[in-house]
């Protein structure tokens, strides 16, 4: 297996009204090719800061982040962008899809923003990805026409357009119900069987004990990265019976 997320030592500080505060506090965390990791710790601990340093939409204020090879802190804006798009396939809570594209156009753009394919092969390709997550019948609706459940197939549909290796997702089922979060879980599930690595930030406990490595955040910190079952819930019945 080979490595995929590698961050040394990562600090990331914020000023705010009360001065120079620390978010991430000297977090170390690796991932391999095709782990399916789930990242879980309290509301404000530090995990989508954690996320944004393995994309590259926020910048560490000290250590090294290398994704996929690319020590990608040192790349400016432009180049950055065009990485990301091609690497990473992206995945947010309230899905982020443009309102007035249909689902087919939404999940096309990154493919256009990247030059991935062109004319008719970019609209296969588009296409196959909707296929993937069951939303075809749906390609011309627009965003506001669809469920939140189908908004989120989309979106993912949309994350895996380039072909990613690898997949990052900000509580992607925060805002679904338990059967579509299952239903969406298991497209994940599928996804990291075909080969790709995925990092996944979740509040859900029951989503959570399904996969085989969990990270916890404390206040700017990882607590659990080998394996075990993060501190927090480990007396819960729910998890014992599960491992
Ligand atoms: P989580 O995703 O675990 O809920 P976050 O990573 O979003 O937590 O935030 C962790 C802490 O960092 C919070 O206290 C938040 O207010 C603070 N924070 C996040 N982004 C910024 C920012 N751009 N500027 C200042 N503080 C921030
Ligand atoms: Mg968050």
């Amino acid at each position: 297996m080979s490595n995929v997320i590698q961050l040394k030592k990562v600090v990331k500080e914020f000023d705010g009204p009360a001065g120079r505060v620390s978010i991430l506090k000297e977090v170390s965390f690796q991932a391999e090719q095709g782990e399916f990791v789930g990242i879980v710790g309290p509301s404000g601990s530090g995990k989508s800061t954690l996320l944004n340093m393995i994309t590259g939409i926020d910048r560490p204020t000290a250590g090294e982040v290398t994704v996929l090879g690319e020590g990608i802190h040192h790349l400016g804006e432009n180049s950055l962008a065009q990485w990301r798009g091609r690497h990473l396939g992206i995945i947010f809570q309230f899905f982020q899809l443009l309102p007035t594209l249909t689902a087919l156009e939404n999940v096309a753009l990154p493919a256009h923003f990247c030059k991935v394919g062109r004319g008719r092969a970019r609209k296969e390709r588009a296409m196959n990805c909707l296929e993937l997550v069951g939303m075809v019948q749906h390609a011309h609706k627009l965003p506001g026409e669809l469920s939140g459940g189908q908004q989120q197939r989309v979106a993912i549909a949309r994350a895996l357009v380039n072909d990613p290796p690898l997949l990052v997702a900000d509580e992607p089922t925060g805002n679904l119900d338990s059967q579509t979060s299952a239903e969406v879980f298991g497209l994940f599930q599928r996804i990291v069987a075909e080969g790709k690595t995925m990092v996944m930030v979740t509040h859900d406990r029951g989503l959570a004990a399904k996969l085989p490595r969990v990270v916890e955040v404390l206040d700017g910190r990882i607590l659990t990265s080998n394996g075990q079952h993060p501190s927090i819930w480990a007396t819960e019945p729910q998890l014992a019976q599960v491992r």
